[in-house]
């Protein structure tokens, strides 16, 4: 971490008599991190959110308002709904209170209202369970635990290790979708997919799929990847994204914006070589695992940085003739491998070693037929 990164502004945002943005704050300034705690109203919270906006340093802002009445909900939903689409470098945590819920729904709850105002964490709390959680993008929690400043370790800890990392910009220019079928994408990355799409390895939320995969393309810097905020089961229809790696920083992507997992992707083919096919999946390593799996910590690393990507490139190793694997705990594994390996070979190595029908994070009773877009905005 640049000593820059550990000099980003953090704003805990709470109420008076909310204990938990002062916890935070108290556990942040112990930890010698310069941070500001804003006790906000209904009336005032705009202004202030609007005045962070306007500064042009990056910030980290823990956005954990608890107001109870009608106006100060309605301000939270406005407030929150703002700041990373107007500010995408700015880290967000946001706060998804529950009242009497399950876990599996408090679970969904916080990871309706993440994706949905585009941040970075959730903190879920249950004022009458008393269960709290951190729940995170790539659709996994931590710290799920009644003891609250557990949870708030956790919490902490992730949103210091994550704010900060580094993206790639894509740049989207006019072009058609690459055909499922098209020539260049080879029969055996063709099969291996396909296998994990029938075996419900791509387990839909919000109407899309986690994890991405990807293959080299002829010309340097060049890959076909998955397409971001798409049903992978519908691959057919939808095709993949060709882009190009311009540097570290920037892809040019035809047509629509590649899988999150683009950086990663770009990274691992840079290093090897002999590699041209790359698959994700957000399923758990089977407990009786055929081969040995190496396995990198994910927890620091949000899904899609630079930093990611280097975490997932130095945790591949070779694990049967000229097949890669990593997995990244508590979110699925990296599996890569040539043209020239047959798709057999590698749908053993999955079927031996991943739990394709369970997925990280929660699976809903109905297998995530049925998970309700809830009505937050
Ligand atoms: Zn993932």
């Amino acid at each position: 971490m640049s000593n820059e990164h550990n000099q980003r502004a953090i704003h805990v945002i709470g109420s008076t008599e909310d204990g938990i943005a002062r916890a935070i704050h108290v556990d942040i300034s112990n930890k010698g991190r310069a941070s500001q705690f804003h006790i906000a109203t209904p009336e005032t919270v705009h202004g202030l959110v609007a005045r962070l906006i306007a500064d042009p340093d990056e910030q980290t802002i823990f956005f954990l308002p608890d107001f109870q009445t009608l106006d100060g909900i309605q301000a939270i939903k406005e407030v929150r709904s703002i700041i990373r689409s107007e500010r995408k470098d700015l880290f967000l945590v946001l706060a998804s209170p529950t009242s009497g819920v399950s876990p599996e729904e408090q679970y969904f709850t916080a990871l309706e209202i993440m994706k949905s105002n585009h941040a970075n964490l959730a903190l879920a709390y249950d004022d009458k369970t008393g269960l709290n959680m951190v729940v995170v993008p790539e659709e996994a929690y931590y710290g799920q635990t009644a003891d609250r400043s557990e949870t708030l370790n956790w919490l902490i800890k992730i949103a210091l290790a994550r704010a900060g990392e580094t993206f790639t910009r894509s740049n989207v220019i006019a072009a058609p979708p690459v055909s499922w079928m098209a020539p260049e994408v080879s029969e055996n990355f063709r099969q291996v997919v396909d296998h994990l799409v029938a075996h419900g390895a791509y387990k839909k939320f919000r109407g899309k799929t986690a994890g991405h995969f990807a293959i080299r393309g002829m010309q340097q810097g060049e890959f076909l990847t998955s397409r971001r905020n798409h049903d992978f089961n519908r691959l057919s229809d939808i095709g993949l994204v060709r882009v190009f790696a311009q540097g570290r920083d920037e892809v040019v992507a035809h047509g629509s914006k590649p899988s999150v997992g683009g950086q990663s992707q770009r990274i691992i083919f840079d290093q090897h070589p002999e590699l041209s096919n790359i698959v994700h999946f957000h399923s758990p390593l089977r407990p009786d695992a055929r081969d040995v799996i190496p396995v990198q910590e994910q927890w620091p690393f949000e899904c899609g940085s630079h930093q990611c990507g280097q975490n997932t490139a130095n945790g591949l190793r070779e694990v049967r003739p000229g097949i890669y694997a990593v997995m990244l705990e508590n979110h699925g594994p990296n599996i890569v491998f040539g043209n020239d390996i047959p798709a057999n070979q590698v749908i053993d190595l999955i079927n031996c070693n991943f739990n394709l029908t369970a997925k990280t994070g929660y699976v809903p009773n109905d297998g995530f037929q049925n998970v309700p877009v809830l009505a937050l905005q």
